[in-house]
């Protein structure tokens, strides 16, 4: 099979500045951390394509905290899932980002500052659809959790290594309609595992429930909520 690559140091964009690019962002990420944790508050970055179920996830997860809750949302031009989110009595902030594919830690930045940080416990950052470039741009979360779907196809995470690497947990999402599609939960969780053995990995239906309650607790463990 011929595959085209690109040669070390073939430059397709402008390397050098998406380089300083990424730089200023983690240094922005730094300062969201810093923040956050000045006044007390824990941060979760949500990512995962278009449809998995982040904002599902990010509802199940809002009835099952009894912490005071905000939700930055991101999305390129709507505000359909922070409509979603307003109903379930959280706080919740909408990032249009136009044509970018992700959230920056410059565009939190301002989402936090238009909060109340000294009336709120948890941020849950929904991350733009896209499971590629979100996993280079960190935001100043403490936690990074991908939800893919049992939907988009059977090989949505071991085409997709990058977003994992980083992931402290992964919902396994809508493991109802697997069979249906061809795709096996269980190897999916495998091939997270291969990626990042020291992710945890939870086999989740967002609709039904299943799965996460197992979640939510170990986040609420993991943030010591
Ligand atoms: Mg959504
Ligand atoms: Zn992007």
């Amino acid at each position: 099979m011929k595959v085209i690559e690109p040669e070390e140091g073939e430059v397709i964009f402008d390397i050098e500045l998406d380089e300083n690019l990424q730089k200023e962002n983690l240094r922005i990420a730094e300062e969201n951390k810093k923040i956050l944790r000045e006044k007390g508050i824990k941060a979760v970055d949500v990512m995962g394509s278009v449809g998995a179920g982040k904002t599902s996830l990010i509802e199940r997860m809002v009835e099952r905290l009894d912490v005071k809750v905000a939700v930055i949302n991101g999305d390129l031009t709507t505000t359909i899932d922070a409509d979603r989110l307003k109903t379930k009595g959280v706080e919740t902030v909408q990032i249009n980002t136009g044509k970018e594919c992700h959230l920056d830690a410059n565009l939190v930045r301002k989402a936090l500052s238009s909060l109340d940080l000294d009336s709120i416990d948890l941020i849950l950052i929904e991350n733009v659809g896209n499971l590629i470039c979100p996993a280079e741009f960190p935001l100043g979360a403490e936690l990074r959790i991908v939800v893919v779907s049992a939907a988009e196809s059977p090989w949505a995470v071991s085409k997709h290594p990058y977003i994992f690497l980083d992931a402290d947990m992964v919902a396994i999402n809508k493991v109802d309609v697997a069979k249906l599609v061809g795709s096996d939960p269980t190897k999916m969780k495998e091939d997270v595992l291969s990626f990042n053995p020291s992710a945890e990995v939870f086999l989740t239906n967002c609709v039904t429930g299943e799965g996460v309650d197992e979640l939510v607790n170990s986040l609420k463990s993991k943030l010591g909520l």
